[in-house]
């Protein structure tokens, strides 16, 4: 073995998320989460670090959405082949749910760079025949179910995957990061193998050993809502996962009443980040007595920049894809050459519009595009709040992508979706909206590279970081967006995009601003965006080139990578 393997052959870094974007035809990722994770990978293995990561099987996905003409969302569960993309391994662990045993085999994907880094992931599965039907299901559907089934998988990603880990004979992992709380309850296996060896202590807390636990931990967390964080009523546990540490142990890094997974996360690492400064600040509010810190997120740039980009990006900034510094020389690429790379892709995401929706939109017209989850904090629809004025500003010189799933049980968010849609109708050949079904990481890339303003009015601060905005800086393409997440980071006004509303101040839920922010929305399409781009050409190439130079030269998973390794993983 020459020092190259040798070194990738022992990962010293364990990463576990619930969903992982590997490539757009494997279901297994729901949204930013899934991708972001994705794209950590992704860099880890062009950077050649250590890396081993762990993860969910998910045979029927997130689900597959189509949408009728009022905008209803239906669901259906994905059709995939995982012999296609991964391998079945032999080996076998085992946990223990609802009294039963378990076995968990696990799916082996390898992430390759050109670099020759390699990060193997383990896709965890219990769809075997000796388990019993209720158990071959618990990998199956990702986020479905309800508390239990979570519960369940929770178990399965955490303390199956360390003991995984444990059977592929990984003995060299110093650390392990917990991509959102999620995989918590690894915590509990390693608890469970540190506990010392004494008998007769006066206090039974003794014999664990919390610090060397602690020292093994990276706990990221990434949302700013406390409803957003995986909570189970002991009652729960104790019927599920039975008494993996006692009660009284449990409660003590867990939270006294209910089993919060963040709890656990916070209570049993010794470094804890938000994904953005603002999200660092407002999760230190949330738990003052943590040192939270922040790493803000990237994305992968080679994954997220188009083909058009790419060759003007080789001929004039060779080995920019790992090396996104290089960006910071943008200005060496001639205005002609940009434009040309973005009026490709523009026409690209025309004709795949025409194909979807039947609709014929036109490569000259400003256009926007906005994709996210569908859910109500997204305000997706703010865009709509006065219909009569979106038309007055917009006629003509104006149409609009949408795209993005609601959870099959959020309510809101598929009200949101129906609102757009009458919106639309209501709009006609005024301004030209349309909704494409079927939000993936495929479409997302012909999204982000084929409008020319990227838009998204989060409510603040529930925007932990946000990151399609980031894809979209690597395609030249300009954000014009609510200061919330990365864009208070990422934002100079009238320089790298444009902010809607004020600047934010206060970290508190409370507020408000459907109203101002609307307004503000309205009054910088009409008095800046839209003349800016029909009457400056150059102008308007300038503020794409510093999306790139500014804004993908560091919002970029390279640079979060060191930033992990050097402020998270060594310490
Ligand atoms: C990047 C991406 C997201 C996350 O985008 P946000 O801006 O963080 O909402 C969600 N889904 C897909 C398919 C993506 O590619």
């Amino acid at each position: 073995m020459d020092r190259k393997q040798a070194f990738t052959a022992e990962p010293k870094i364990a990463y576990f998320s619930m969903e992982i974007g590997l490539q757009n035809d494997v279901p297994t990722y729901s949204g930013g989460l899934g991708v972001l994770a994705g794209d950590t990978i992704r860099s880890a293995a062009d950077l050649q670090l250590p890396m081993v990561a762990v993860t969910l099987m998910c045979r029927k996905g997130y689900f597959r959405q189509e949408i009728d003409s009022e905008g209803r969302q239906m669901e259906f569960p994905v059709d995939w082949t995982p012999e296609k993309h991964m391998k079945l391994l032999p080996q076998r662990v085992s946990v223990e749910i609802e009294g039963r045993t378990v076995q968990v085999q696990a799916w082996l994907y390898e992430v390759h760079s050109i670099t020759g880094g390699v990060v193997p992931v383990y896709l965890l599965d219990t769809d075997t025949p000796e388990n019993a039907e209720q158990d071959r299901s618990i990998s199956h559907s990702l986020y479905g179910g309800d508390d239990r089934y979570r519960l369940k998988q929770e178990i399965v990603l955490g303390i199956g995957g360390v003991r995984m880990l444990d059977e592929f004979g990984y003995y060299g992992i110093r650390k392990y990061h917990m991509n959102e709380g999620h995989a918590g309850f690894l915590t509990l296996e390693l608890l469970n193998r540190f506990k010392k060896d004494i008998e007769d202590v006066w206090d039974e807390r003794l014999v664990w050993n919390f610090d060397e636990v602690r020292e093994l931990c990276v706990f990221t967390t990434h949302t700013p809502v406390e409803a957003g964080h995986d909570k189970f009523s002991y009652d729960l546990v104790r019927e599920v996962m039975g008494e993996v540490v006692p009660m009284k142990v449990l409660r003590d890094v867990g939270g006294a009443d209910v089993l919060n997974m963040t709890l656990l996360g916070l209570n049993l690492s010794n470094y804890i980040n938000g994904v953005a400064k603002k999200h660092g600040e407002v999760s230190q509010s949330m738990f003052p007595g943590y040192e939270i810190h922040s790493i803000t997120n990237g994305v992968h740039s080679y994954t997220w920049t188009c083909d058009d980009f790419k060759s003007i990006y080789d001929e004039y900034l060779r080995g920019w894809a790992n090396e996104p510094e290089l960006f910071v020389r943008i200005g060496r690429i001639p205005d002609s050459k940009i434009w040309a790379a973005h009026q490709s892709a523009k026409r690209k995401l025309i004709r795949l519009v025409k194909k979807i929706t039947g609709v014929t939109m036109s490569p000259d017209v400003l256009t926007i595009g906005s994709a996210r989850r569908a859910t109500a904090y997204k305000r997706a629809d703010l865009l709509f709040s006065d219909i009569e004025r979106l038309r007055r500003i917009g006629k003509g010189k104006l149409q609009v992508i949408y795209a993005g799933k609601a959870h099959p049980r959020d309510g809101d968010g598929k009200r949101m979706m129906e609102r757009i849609f009458a919106g639309a109708k209501s709009l006609g050949d005024d301004v030209k909206i349309v909704y494409l079904p079927g939000y993936d990481m495929d479409m997302a890339l012909k999204l982000v590279s084929g409008v020319d303003v990227w838009l998204n009015t989060p409510l603040r601060p529930r925007e932990a970081s946000g990151t399609s905005g980031m894809k979209a800086a690597h395609n030249g393409v300009v954000n014009f967006s609510v200061l919330d997440g990365w864009w208070i980071e990422g934002h100079i006004e009238g320089f790298t995009g444009w902010a809607i509303g004020p600047e934010p101040v206060e970290n508190s839920l409370s507020e408000n601003m459907d109203s101002k922010d609307a307004e503000d929305l309205y009054e910088k399409l009409e008095t800046l965006i839209i003349p800016l781009y029909y009457n400056d050409r150059t102008a308007w190439i300038r503020m794409m080139q510093n999306a790139i130079g500014k804004n993908a030269y560091y919002f970029n998973t390279h640079r979060m990578m060191r930033r992990y390794v050097t402020e998270a993983y060594i310490r």
